[in-house]
């Protein structure tokens, strides 16, 4: 568990692409972005600095900008998912100024609806129509954890004489990028059951809780459990290493399962009911 003070590291290839750094293709790169989370839950408290090429740097920023408003929004109720009073002050001012990426208008314009036809009987149609948060593509949030997570490995075995870190070893293979309502469904809880004893190599909360990581090696194999969590709202979980030793992991997980249901004109619609987790059952981030 890293002390509430800030690392920096004087490193000499960017941790993401790999290019060598010079002053003219560098730029200074908060791990935990500082506008990702609530305005100064930051402050006096752990964080990861470094040095990163102009192009990486760019990307991930433009993979923080919508996802952290995105996850910062409150749920359909109206409720926010952390308690911080910055949060829902930040949220609201994000909800007009980032754009969603999946639908490219502002987040707060960007709840998905869902309309679903059918006839209940012969002449008796019904509708119904269901509006949900909005969307971050789960394509987007693998991609912004993959920077997180190989920041931090890069961090964890840093040569400070060469000014180089390693890549995440082997594979990365993408497990399941979740929204808090569904923390419990029966995938994330057979990830966390199975991972939960494997080593901790860094696992830590900042940002008074908007952001938690952790990195885990099984006893045995070259195989690490890496999962994150952004603003008391959103997980991503993943794994890394030797190809094998994923597709066994993988192939050991439940199915998703839900319920298909099929339209008239051929279309069909999978429905699951959402799975919370209650605190008492939440390790995925214990020391
Ligand atoms: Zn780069």
């Amino acid at each position: 568990m890293p002390s509430n003070r800030v690392v920096i590291l004087r490193n000499r290839v960017c941790p993401y692409c790999r290019i060598d750094l010079s002053p003219g293709n560098e730029s200074t790169e908060h791990v935990v972005g500082r506008k990702f989370v609530p305005k100064g839950t930051l402050e006096n408290q752990w964080n990861l600095i470094l040095k990163a090429c102009d192009n990486c740097n760019g990307n991930k920023a433009d993979l923080e900008d919508d996802i952290s408003a995105i996850t910062m929004q409150p749920d359909v109720s109206g409720q926010h998912f952390g308690s911080h009073p910055q949060l829902a002050k930040d949220a609201a001012h994000k909800a007009t100024k980032a754009s969603s990426r999946h639908t490219g208008k502002a987040v707060g314009d960007s709840q998905p609806n869902l309309v679903v036809k059918g006839e209940l009987a012969k002449g008796v149609s019904v509708t119904f129509n269901f509006t949900g948060q909005a969307v971050i593509s789960p394509e987007r949030a693998f991609d912004l954890a993959a920077y997180h997570f190989q920041a931090f490995f890069f961090y964890l075995t840093f040569n400070p004489g060469d000014g180089c870190g390693p890549e995440l070893p082997g594979v990365y293979a993408e497990i399941q990028a979740v929204s808090k309502r569904d923390w419990g469904n029966d995938v994330a809880r057979a990830f966390m059951a199975r991972t939960r004893s494997w080593e901790p190599q860094l696992v830590f909360t900042t940002a008074s809780g908007h952001f938690r990581l952790a990195i885990r090696k099984h006893p045995d194999k070259q195989m690490w459990s890496l999962a994150t969590e952004w603003n008391e709202n959103y997980r991503v979980m993943a794994l890394c290493g030797e190809e094998s030793d994923l597709r066994e992991f993988m192939s050991g997980l439940p199915a998703m399962g839900g319920e298909v249901y099929r339209g008239a004109d051929g279309s069909t619609l999978i429905a699951r009911t959402e799975k919370q987790l209650a605190t008492e059952d939440d390790d995925l981030f214990a020391p």
